[in-house]
C-alpha cells in the first residue's frame, strides 16, 4: 500500500494552474500576524510553496497586517519560526503595511473617479441596508466632500473621521452581497506594530489583497473556497484601478472533527487554562501537532494528498496520523516500557545481569543498536500478568519461552510469578508474547501522557456555543519504567514502546523527575468521550 500512496500524491497534483508559465509563476502565503499558525494555515503555506516549486517560480510570504487591533510582533516572529519548521522560506517576505501610502493614493483615485464614497451610516443600519439592497443615504455625496472626509477627517482620525468609512461604489443590490458597496477603509486609533501612529485609518482585507497581489507580481492567488463570492469583488478593484490581472485558484479549507481553528477561540482555551499555551499538544497549531509527534513529512504528504479537493471537509484526525505513522514506523527505534510492574523470578535465570547489544529496529539496521539486560528478576505489565494462567508456557519477546511454576494471585490480580526458562521452546506455539524488562536499578522512570480532543462534539453547528462542549478530562498520565537506553534520547525524538505505541520525548527526566513521553496517535485510537 505504500507504493500506492506515492502514486495517489502525484496523481492528485496533475491539476494545473491556469495560464501558468514555467519560471514565471508567483504565489503568496498571506498570514495575518494575529495568532500562531495552525494546521489550516500550514495547508495554505505548503500548497503555495508546492506550486511555486512546481513551476520554478517564486513564493512571497506576506504579512497581511492591516488591522492593528489584532496584530502583534510576537505573532509575526512565531509565524516565521513555524514556517521554518515546515521547511518553507519565501523568496521574499513582504508586509501589506509597506503599501499603506500606495493604497491611500489608490483610494483617492477611486474617490476622484466617483467609484468610492464616505459613509457615516451607523453600523447596524448599514448592515440592514446591505441585507435589503437599499442604497445608503450617503451614496451620492460629492467627490469634494468624500475627498475631504478621507484625506482630512479620516486621515487625522478626527471625531468626524471615526464616524465614517470609505465604501467602494459597486452596487447596492447585486444578488451577490459581497458586491454591495464593501467597506475599503476605516479608522482605527490603535498604534500599528510596524507603522506606529503614522496612520489613523487602514485599508480592509477586501481592498488590500487584490492591490498588493497585483503590485507584487503575484500571478496566481490561492484562496480558500469561502472567498469565492468575493472573487468578482477582487476583479472589480483591479479593473477600477487599471491594475494587472491575477488568477484566483480556490482550494478547500481544512477542518478537523472536535477541533477549533479560530484564533479567537484558541486564545480562549489559553486564557482559561484549559491548555498550557499555543504549543499545547492538544492544539491544532503547527507547534502543537509537532509536539504531539507530527512530522513535517507527514504533514506535507497530508496536504499534497488533499491538494485540489474543493469540498470543505471535516476530517477525522486519524487520516493525518495514519500518514504520519507511515513516516515514523520505518525509522522509530523500539524500546520497552512497563506500567504497573509485576515481578517474575526466573529460577534458572542468569546469576548476574548480562548486557547484550540488540538492534533498535528489527527491519532497519540503520537505526542502530541498544543495550538489553538479561537478569534473573524481570518485570512485566500488570495487564499482561493478569492474562497468564497457572503452568502456562509463554514467550518473553527477544529472549525465549518460559514456563510458569508459581502464579500468586490476590483478588484476581497477579502479585508475582515464578518461572523456569525453556529457551528451546517454540515461540510459535505460545499464546502470549510479552514485553519485559530486567528488574535492575538501570531502568528509567517515565510518565506516559495521552490526550483527548478538547471538544466533545464532532462538528459544532451554527448556533452551538463551543463553551458548552468542553471535554472534562483531556490529559491522562501513566507512570512506568523504561529501558536504560532512554537516557540517550533528546527532546523531540520519536520512538516506539513495543506493544504500546509511538511516543515523542517531550521532556528529559532530571532530579528525580520522570522522562515525559507524549503518545503519538497512530490513526486508530478513538476519543474516550
Ligand atoms: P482566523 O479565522 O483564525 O483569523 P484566517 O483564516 O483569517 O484565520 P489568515 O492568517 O488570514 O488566518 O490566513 C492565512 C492564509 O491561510 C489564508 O490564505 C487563508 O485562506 C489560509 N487558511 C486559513 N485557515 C485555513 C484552513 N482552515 N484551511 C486552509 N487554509 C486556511
Ligand atoms: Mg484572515
Ligand atoms: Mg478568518
Amino acid at each position: 500500500s505504500s507504493g500506492k500512496k506515492k502514486e495517489t500524491h502525484k496523481a492528485n497534483f496533475e491539476i494545473n494552474l491556469q495560464d501558468a508559465v514555467d519560471g514565471q509563476v508567483v504565489t503568496r502565503f498571506p498570514p495575518e500576524p494575529s495568532g500562531y499558525l495552525h494546521i489550516g494555515h500550514a495547508k495554505a503555506a505548503i500548497l503555495n510553496k508546492y506550486f511555486a516549486d512546481q513551476y520554478h517560480g517564486k513564493l512571497i510570504i506576506r504579512f497581511d497586517d492591516t488591522n492593528p487591533s489584532k496584530e502583534r510582533v510576537e505573532f509575526q516572529d512565531s509565524i516565521i519560526e513555524d514556517l521554518r519548521l515546515l521547511g518553507i522560506k519565501g523568496d521574499r517576505t513582504t508586509y501589506s503595511s509597506d503599501y499603506f501610502e500606495k493604497m491611500y493614493e489608490l483610494c483617492i483615485q477611486l474617490i476622484k473617479e466617483g467609484k468610492a464614497y464616505a459613509d457615516d451610516t451607523v453600523q447596524e443600519k448599514m448592515r440592514q441596508e446591505r441585507m435589503d439592497g437599499i442604497p445608503s443615504e450617503r451614496r451620492e455625496r460629492s467627490v469634494e466632500e468624500n475627498l475631504n472626509i478621507f484625506t482630512e477627517e479620516m486621515k487625522n482620525g478626527t471625531e468626524e473621521g471615526i464616524k465614517n468609512c470609505i465604501r467602494a461604489k459597486m452596487s447596492y443590490d447585486n444578488p451577490n452581497k459581497a458586491l454591495r458597496d464593501p467597506v475599503i477603509y476605516r479608522c482605527n486609533l490603535t498604534p500599528h506594530h510596524r507603522t506606529g501612529t503614522e496612520w489613523k485609518m487602514y485599508p480592509t482585507y477586501d481592498f488590500c489583497v487584490p492591490i498588493v497581489d497585483s503590485i507584487e507580481g503575484v500571478t496566481h492567488a490561492l484562496r480558500t473556497i469561502e472567498y469565492r463570492d468575493r472573487n468578482p469583488q477582487y476583479e472589480w478593484f483591479l479593473n477600477a484601478l487599471n491594475l494587472r490581472k491575477v488568477h484566483i485558484w480556490d482550494f478547500a479549507r481544512v477542518n478537523f472533527v472536535r477541533t477549533l481553528l479560530s484564533k479567537r477561540k484558541l486564545q480562549w482555551f489559553v486564557d482559561k487554562g484549559y491548555v498550557s499555551n499555543w504549543d499545547d499538544p492538544r492544539f491544532p497549531t503547527v507547534r502543537g501537532v509537532r509536539r504531539r509527534g507530527m512530522t513535517v513529512e507527514g504533514l506535507k504528504n497530508f496536504v499534497i494528498a488533499q491538494g485540489p479537493s474543493r469540498n470543505i471537509i471535516n476530517l477525522d484526525w486519524s487520516v493525518i496520523w495514519a500518514l504520519n505513522k507511515k513516516i515514523i514506523d520505518p525509522i522509530a527505534p523500539r524500546h520497552t516500557s512497563i506500567v504497573n510492574p509485576v515481578k517474575i523470578h526466573l529460577i534458572d535465570g542468569p546469576e548476574k545481569p548480562v548486557t547484550e547489544k540488540k538492534p533498535k529496529h528489527k527491519k532497519n539496521p540503520d537505526v542502530g543498536e541498544k543495550d538489553v539486560i538479561y537478569a534473573k528478576d524481570i518485570i512485566i505489565d500488570q495487564e499482561d500478568a493478569d492474562s497468564l494462567e497457572d503452568d502456562e508456557e509463554f514467550t518473553l519477546m527477544d529472549w525465549g519461552n518460559i514456563i510458569i511454576t508459581k502464579l500468586l494471585k490476590e483478588d484476581g490480580k497477579v502479585q508475582s510469578i515464578e518461572a523456569k526458562l525453556n529457551l528451546d521452546g517454540d515461540f510459535r506455539k505460545t499464546k502470549h508474547k510479552i514485553t519485559w524488562l530486567a528488574d535492575t536499578e538501570d531502568n528509567v522512570e517515565v510518565d506516559l501522557v495521552d490526550f483527548d480532543h478538547l471538544i466533545t462534539k464532532d462538528k459544532l453547528d451554527e448556533g452551538d456555543d463551543f463553551e458548552n462542549f468542553i471535554t472534562p478530562d483531556t490529559e491522562f498520565h501513566a507512570a512506568g519504567l523504561a529501558d536504560l537506553n532512554i537516557k540517550l534520547l533528546e527532546v523531540g525524538d520519536i520512538i516506539q514502546f513495543e506493544r504500546k505505541g509511538y511516543y515523542r520525548l517531550d521532556k528529559k527526566g532530571e532530579s528525580g523527575k520522570p522522562y515525559v513521553f507524549f503518545t503519538i496517535p497512530d490513526g486508530k485510537t478513538v476519543s474516550k468521550y
